[in-house]
């Protein structure tokens, strides 16, 4: 059972009456433990398909099957419910809470679970630990750490649910060279541990790490090989 499988997806926005086709039949199967990225040029549909893969937005036609669930038959509350404890998400921008604390940031999603008061804490260290930030910081405020700390706290508060799916939207695009590999490193890790990750980036160096790359265009996807073909062409 894959863990991505979307079927010839269309997305549509009716913005004031004049449609606008973002994704014109997207089909996407991702395995557990696969790390895929996803690269395209501005306005091709990236955020549209993040945001569908995320169960933050639903398709127009077209199914979208999340570990054998048709989030179309989904409400509202069992959306949030999947969103919360089946998908960890990443941003360039990190997104802490600048003033709370690290611990603080990374237990918040747990107050959303079933997970006991008592075991907040020690799941919120295992996943910092995960991502190699050393325990002396675990106190500090998030707006006292460097941007590779901040990108790796915001990735433990990814993983501190334990989710089938990461999603991460240019996760490197605000980090250097040497802090994004060491960042690109903790995503093949949670790869290696059975996770699924799904990178979007516009950098080819960041898209080297992935198992494999897909293009999108004119909310069309396309595989490496038709990218090549499209780049020989124009
Ligand atoms: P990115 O930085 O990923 O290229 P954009 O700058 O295209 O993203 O879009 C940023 C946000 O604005 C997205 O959440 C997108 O859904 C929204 N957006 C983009 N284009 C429009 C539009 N024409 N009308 C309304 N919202 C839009
Ligand atoms: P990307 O993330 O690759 O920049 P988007 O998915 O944000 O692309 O946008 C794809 C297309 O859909 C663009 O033409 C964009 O302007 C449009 N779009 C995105 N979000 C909205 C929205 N909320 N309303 C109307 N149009 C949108």
């Amino acid at each position: 059972l894959p863990v991505i499988d979307v079927r010839n997806v269309h997305r549509i926005y009716d913005s004031g009456g004049v449609p606008t086709h973002a994704l014109r039949g997207v089909s996407l199967m991702v395995r557990r433990g696969e790390f895929l990225c996803i690269m395209g040029p501005s306005g091709s549909g990236k955020s549209t398909l993040m945001n569908i893969l995320g169960c933050l937005d639903t398709p127009t036609s077209g199914t979208y099957l999340l570990e054998g669930v048709d989030v179309a038959k989904l409400d509202d509350d069992e959306l949030a419910q999947v969103r919360a404890t089946r998908i960890g998400f990443v941003f360039q921008s990190f997104n802490l809470l600048p003033r709370s604390t690290v611990i603080r940031n990374v237990t918040l999603p747990l107050l959303y679970t079933d997970v006991a008061p008592r075991d907040r804490e020690r799941r919120a260290c295992e996943a910092l630990a995960s991502v190699g930030l050393p325990a002396e910081y675990f106190d500090h405020r998030s707006n006292e750490l460097s941007g590779g700390q901040m990108q790796r706290v915001a990735i433990a508060r990814a993983l501190v649910n334990d989710p089938a799916l990461v999603l991460a939207d240019e996760p490197t695009g605000n980090l250097d060279s040497a802090t994004s590999e060491v960042v690109l490193n903790t995503f093949v890790r949670m790869r290696d541990a059975g996770k699924t990750v799904v990178l979007i980036t516009h950098d080819p160096e960041v898209a080297t790490w992935a198992d494999r790359c897909v293009h999108i265009r004119d909310g069309r996807l396309l595989t490496d090989e038709q990218e090549r073909a499209h780049v020989m062409r124009s």
